[in-house]
C-alpha cells in the first residue's frame, strides 16, 4: 500500500486576474496530495483517536460512514497501516455491487456491516457486531481529538502569512481543529456542504478550546450534501483548467466555488490574504459518470 506523503503537501499561490483586480490573495493548501484515496484531514482527524485506541489496547476499530466515505477508507487504510482490525458500519441496505470506496475499503481489509437507514440514523447496531473490544470512532471522526488532529494542519503551511481560512464543513471538526489553531486576528470562513444544517454552530463550539469567534455560510450546498447540479460541474473543470487543482463535487468543488463567489461579492476586504484548505476527497468523484470531469 502507497505511503503516506506530507513530504507533497505544497501551498499554491493562485494567479487569477479576477483576484488581482479584487486586490486578493488567494493560495490553496494542497492536503489532497497525500495520498489518492486517504487525501486531505481524515488522516489529521484519525491520528489522536487511534493513538487513544492502542492506549487501550484495543485492536479493533469501528466507524460509521456512506458508501462513498471519505472516512470509512481513510479509516480501513489508517488501521491496516497500523496493524488494527477495522469494521465499517455503512448506511443502508447492502447493495448488490459495492462501490469503489467500499471495494477499497475491504481491500484494506475492513469488515463491512450494512445497516438500514432507519437504525443507522439511530446508530442502532447489533451487539454482535460492536463489543467491548472495539474502540468506536464518531461518524466522519466528530470530536475532540478529531478537531486536535485536524489543529495540526496548520503546520503545514506558513500560517501567519494569511488574513482568512476558509475550508469545507460536513461535521465541522476540521473547522473546530482551524480555529483552535488560528490566531485571533485571523477569520475562519467554514463552508457547510449540507443544507439547513444548522446544528454546525453549537457543534463547533463544543470542540472550541476558547470562545473564539468563526464564521459559518450554509449558502453554497447546492441541495445538499453530495447533490450537484451543471453549473458546479462546470464550475469544477473550469477551475481545473485555470489553477491545474482538481477538486470534488461533494466538498472542495463547492469551497472553490463559494470563495470565489465571496470574492465576487466582496466579502473579503481589499488586501485580505485567504488560505483555502484543499481537504482532497477525490476519490468521492469515482460516484460520478465517466466523462463528466476533464481530470
Ligand atoms: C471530510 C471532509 C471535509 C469535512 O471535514 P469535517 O471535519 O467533517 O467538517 C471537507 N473536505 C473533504 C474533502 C472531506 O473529505
Amino acid at each position: 500500500m502507497e505511503e503516506l506523503a506530507f513530504q507533497n503537501i505544497t501551498t499554491d499561490l493562485l494567479t487569477d486576474p479576477f483576484f488581482e483586480e479584487k486586490n486578493i490573495e488567494v493560495s490553496v493548501l494542497r492536503l489532497d496530495k497525500i495520498h489518492p484515496v486517504i487525501s486531505g484531514n481524515k488522516w489529521f482527524k484519525l491520528k489522536f483517536y487511534l493513538e487513544e485506541a492502542v492506549q487501550k489496547n484495543k485492536r479493533t476499530i469501528a466507524t460509521f460512514g456512506g458508501a462513498w466515505s471519505n472516512h470509512i477508507v481513510a479509516t480501513a487504510a489508517a488501521c491496516r497501516m497500523n496493524g488494527l482490525k477495522s469494521i465499517g458500519i455503512i448506511r443502508g441496505e447492502e447493495p448488490k455491487e459495492l462501490s469503489q470506496t467500499l471495494k477499497d475499503a475491504k481491500e484494506y481489509g475492513m469488515e463491512l456491516f450494512f445497516l438500514n437507514r432507519r437504525d443507522y440514523k439511530k446508530k442502532k447496531v447489533p451487539d454482535t457486531i460492536l463489543n467491548e473490544e472495539c474502540y468506536l470512532i464518531p461518524e466522519g471522526g466528530y470530536g475532540k481529538k478529531g478537531a486536535e488532529g485536524a489543529s495540526t494542519i496548520l503546520n503545514y503551511c506558513n500560517k501567519d502569512h494569511f488574513t482568512h481560512i476558509c475550508c469545507a464543513i460536513g461535521t465541522g471538526t476540521m473547522m473546530a481543529g482551524l480555529v483552535n489553531a488560528s490566531s485571533e486576528d485571523q477569520e475562519v470562513t467554514g463552508i457547510s456542504v449540507l443544507k439547513n444544517n444548522f446544528e454546525l454552530e453549537e457543534k463547533i463550539h463544543s470542540l472550541l478550546n476558547r470562545d473564539s469567534r468563526f464564521c459559518l455560510d450554509h449558502t453554497y450546498h447546492f441541495g445538499g450534501y453530495a447533490k450537484y447540479n451543471q453549473e458546479l460541474i462546470r464550475f469544477i473543470n473550469e477551475w481545473y483548467r485555470l489553477h491545474h487543482i482538481p477538486s470534488d463535487f461533494v466538498y472542495s468543488g463547492k469551497l472553490f466555488f463559494a470563495v470565489r463567489d465571496l470574492i465576487a461579492n466582496e466579502y473579503f476586504p481589499s488586501g485580505s490574504k485567504i488560505l483555502i484548505i484543499h481537504c482532497g476527497g477525490l476519490q468521492g468523484n469515482r460516484s460520478l459518470a465517466k466523462g463528466l470531469l476533464i481530470f
